[in-house]
């Protein structure tokens, strides 16, 4: 069918052939069209009809201005999608206009404003997986944000990496030796993964990418050495080029995440202690992020978010945050006026990367005039505040100022879309550009008046004097009536009822109007592009002025959601004391509780008790108390004010949280599985710094199994890690632990009445008793029989328990003792050596009765 093919699609063929991962969106006039199995695939996802042109090929399309909601739809069912544009008017040469793709839209590289959510980054990842170690780059190519990060090849810190960023696409590589596991664990997430060719992997050709990307002479200056992080940050800007075509000269320098200055956070403890999605449906409500929310520009929003995965553990660093709030803690009225103005703000980060990119509309330079308008007057509010960010924001609104006014002097107060569909330029802006638009509005009055005079002059009253876009501008005049047409008079167009004429007067004044229509577009759009060049000039003061502000947002809203929600400063010393008093569960409080919510004290103490076992009936407050500790510690480190009556706090190195697998089951790995791997996790990664929090460890197998893994995990905790511990259990068993030094027993207050039990929430010193269960099994109404039995069976298991089955408190701590957990195997080895006669004993007997002892207790 080749040769049958017209030129165009010839072109089309030609341009296809490079783009075959992507749909290509093919513009001709005013649509795009698909062609062949891309129309396939798109009709279906975008229901929309498919139809054929000469040849039978099939094809669809979608009008071009409204192409970007089509293909936010094909990005979202996971497509790629490639922009091929006209790029001319007429062709140059040959019978076809020429094309280019000018752009590939893929999750990972949307700058459309709307297809991305305002309080959320869109992160492209690049991954380089070396032997021992992987590097990280994160650019969100709608904001300009580039992060670049390199770890030990561990799952916990990749995880928790990429569940900070939680990227919509990565691409991959792996070095020689190197094997493919964040890949595979990219699969199982659903990431689309892509790649660039291998051979790009070259450290000295992406360093001298690196560098020409940010117009540099070398990478020094960015604090680049490491060979990883060199090709994770040089691929992913390989990977830009190909699908913004460089267009991205937006991007702000890559920031290394330098692991002493930021918590690592696990991927388990993020999505525990709810900090950005809650565990019901995955949404922001009901987060710790919503209860910090307060924020009114989308830059102090995703700030927050990135904040609040990514604690601070440089104490300097978050006292400098604390101050700042207080600040406006301390000056409530400021701090609303300031919101106030920060309302009037508009995505300036996002902005910039559309101006950059060329899809910006002249309403967009108002949306940046009116944002550098509300910053100017936010910096007038922090004029005389001595404080680093007040002169920040003047600086930089300051710098901004004088393109916030031409902007205003250029673009008008309601401009169209574009040049070709409107009005852009301001009146009062151009002499010439007003008489030309006064020309076009006096046409209308000229008609009429032309209509006038020549009625009366023809005597013909029902001529008409009209336009249309085929003929332009004509005389209409009916059959019946056009005898009397003078011979000045030619005809145009011959109608059933009507003739059509035009004059010299109306050919005239029809090409002073298309003329003055055309010149009108001319020069509206040099005005653009000239203010659009004076913005891409500017972009770096505005980037900066972007991030001031989402920084004053950031801290205004943690001061509003202190006041609202009566947070106190927390402050923090080096010797290890965790002490807490009247300390709330924000979420919970905020969401969750119908009454009051029950403050709660969290003491905790290196050289004294550090860890606290926590027993207590189903639904007394235990999960809810030991979150409490790690969200409070975490917030704290965030730089946010914390809900309690005082907060003394150590700095942690990191938090963990070993909570309730049950949401993992629809990954379909086991439950037991999953605790005992994240479980591993902390013993393997905990510091006498850490917080560790664990509820209701072992609950996911049997219940000799479990209890004895919970016992050895408290040992292990107590004897190597010596990190401050919350462990809340069903198992009374292990509150026998609590004698020991470091180890305190806690439980949740209940009061019994004759009804049965009324939860308290209040954590006190001590152990539970154990028979609560059987109390809340007669409140919700389990016939009494049962509970009687219930009781019986109790006390029995109690008794044999104690008589050596259970597990036994192994006495009072004492060093050099090993890991016991049952004491049956020691007896046996004891037995065994009793049992032996070493008199009798021959070299090999001794040898093969030392083997068998040593089988014992393997
Ligand atoms: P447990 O882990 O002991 O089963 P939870 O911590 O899940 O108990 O708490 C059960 C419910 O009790 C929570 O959903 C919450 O509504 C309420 N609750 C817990 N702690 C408090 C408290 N301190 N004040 C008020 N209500 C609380
Ligand atoms: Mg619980």
């Amino acid at each position: 069918m080749d040769a049958k093919l017209t030129p165009m699609l010839k072109q089309y063929l030609e341009i296809k052939k490079k783009h075959p991962g992507e749909i290509l969106f093919f513009r001709m006039g005013d649509f795009y069209e698909m062609f062949f199995d891309d129309a396939h695939t798109a009709s279906k996802a975008l229901s929309i009809a498919l139809t054929s042109r000469q040849n039978d090929v099939p094809m669809c399309g979608v009008p071009h201005h409204a192409a970007e909601s089509y293909i936010a739809r094909l990005i979202k069912a996971g497509h790629r999608v490639a922009i091929c544009e006209q790029m001319e008017a007429v062709p140059s040469s040959g019978t076809v206009v020429r094309r280019e793709v000018t752009r590939v839209i893929t999750p990972g590289t949307l700058v459309e404003q709307n297809l991305l959510q305002s309080d959320h980054n869109n992160y492209l990842a690049s991954v380089v997986e070396g032997p021992d170690r992987i590097a990280f780059a994160f650019v969100d190519v709608s904001t300009g944000d580039f992060h670049l990060s390199s770890m030990a090849h561990s799952a916990d810190k990749y995880r928790g990496e990429l569940a900070r960023f939680s990227p919509r696409e990565a691409i991959h590589h792996s070095m020689n030796g190197a094997d493919d596991t964040v890949l595979g664990y990219l699969k199982s997430r659903g990431i689309p993964v892509n790649r660039i060719n291998e051979w790009l992997y070259d450290v000295e050709y992406l360093t001298s990418a690196i560098a020409e990307a940010f117009r540099l002479a070398g990478i020094k200056g960015l604090g680049m050495e490491d060979p990883l992080e060199i090709l994770a940050a040089g691929s992913i800007l390989e990977y830009l080029k190909d699908t913004h075509k460089k267009a991205f000269g937006h991007l702000k320098p890559p920031r290394r995440i330098v692991a002493s200055d930021y918590m690592a956070l696990d991927e388990a403890t993020i999505a525990n202690l709810e900090l950005v999605h809650n565990s019901n449906d995955g949404g922001r409500e009901r987060t710790l992020y919503s209860v910090l929310n307060r924020t009114k520009t989308a830059m102090g929003r995703r700030l927050l978010e990135r904040n609040l995965l990514q604690p601070l553990i440089r104490a300097d660093e978050i006292e400098k945050r604390l101050d700042t709030v207080r600040l406006f803690h301390e000056s409530a009225s400021l701090t609303a006026d300031l919101q106030d103005r920060l309302d009037g703000v508009y995505d300036i980060e996002r902005l910039i990367a559309r101006f950059v990119i060329g899809r910006c509309t002249p309403r967009d330079y108002l949306a940046l005039a009116a944002s550098i308008e509300a910053a100017l007057e936010t910096a007038r509010l922090l004029e005389g505040i001595p404080h680093e960010l007040g002169a920040r924001i003047i600086a930089a609104a300051n710098e901004c100022k004088p393109l916030a006014k031409l902007i205003g002097e250029v673009i008008d107060d309601d401009p169209a879309l574009s040049p070709e569909q409107g009005r852009v330029v301001r009146p009062g802006r151009s002499a010439e550009l007003d008489r030309l638009y006064d020309l076009k509005k006096d046409s209308k009055n000229w008609m009429v008046e032309y209509q006038e005079e020549e009625k009366r002059r023809l005597e013909i009253p029902t001529l008409k004097v009209k336009y249309n876009r085929v003929l332009g501008y004509y005389i209409e005049v009916s059959k019946g009536q056009s005898s009397k047409v003078p011979a000045d008079y030619f005809r145009k167009q011959t109608l059933v009822g009507a003739e059509r004429y035009t004059t010299g007067r109306l050919q005239s004044f029809e090409s002073d109007i298309l003329g003055a229509s055309q010149k009108i577009a001319a020069m509206e759009t040099a005005e653009l592009e000239s203010l659009h060049g004076e913005v891409l000039a500017q972009r770096p003061g505005i980037q900066e002025l972007a991030e001031a502000l989402g920084e004053i947002d950031f801290h205004c809203s943690l001061a509003v959601a202190a006041l609202e929600n009566r947070f106190v400063r927390p402050s923090f010393n080096d010797r290890g004391v965790m002490n807490v008093s009247g300390g709330r569960h924000p979420i919970v409080e905020k969401y969750y509780t119908r009454e009051v919510f029950i403050p709660n004290d969290v003491r905790m103490d290196d050289s004294g008790d550090f860890i606290k076992i926590i027993t207590g009936p189903n639904m007394s407050g235990k999960s809810t108390y030991i979150r409490m500790a790690a969200i409070i510690q975490l917030m704290a480190q965030a730089g946010s004010y914390v809900p309690a009556a005082s907060a003394e706090l150590p700095i942690a190195d990191r938090i963990f949280t070993r909570i309730g697998a049950s949401d993992n089951i629809s990954r379909g790995e086991s439950t037991f599985l999953v605790e005992m791997n994240e479980t591993a996790l902390i013993l393997n990664n905990a510091t006498h710094k850490s917080l560790i929090v664990m509820d209701e460890v072992g609950r996911g197998t049997s219940t000799f199994d479990g209890l004895s893994i919970a016992w050895a995990v408290v040992e292990y905790i107590l004897r190597y890690i010596r990190a401050k511990t919350l462990f809340a259990t069903h198992y009374h068993e292990l509150t026998r632990l609590g004698g020991r030094r470091g180890i305190v027993n806690y439980t949740v207050l209940v009061k019994e009445h004759m009804g049965g039990v009324d939860f308290l929430h209040r954590v006190v010193p001590g152990a539970a008793d154990r028979s609560y269960g059987i109390h809340v099994a007669r409140l919700a109404g389990i016939p009494r029989e049962i509970t009687a039995r219930a009781q019986k069976i109790l006390e029995r298991m109690e008794k044999t328990n104690r008589a050596g089955n259970a597990p036994e408190s192994a006495g009072e701590d004492d060093a050099g003792e090993q890991l016991e957990i049952f004491n049956a195997a020691n007896h046996r080895l004891v037995q065994a050596i009793r049992a032996l006669d070493i008199d009798t004993l021959t070299p090999l007997d001794a040898m093969n009765e030392l083997n068998r002892l040593k089988k014992l207790v393997e």
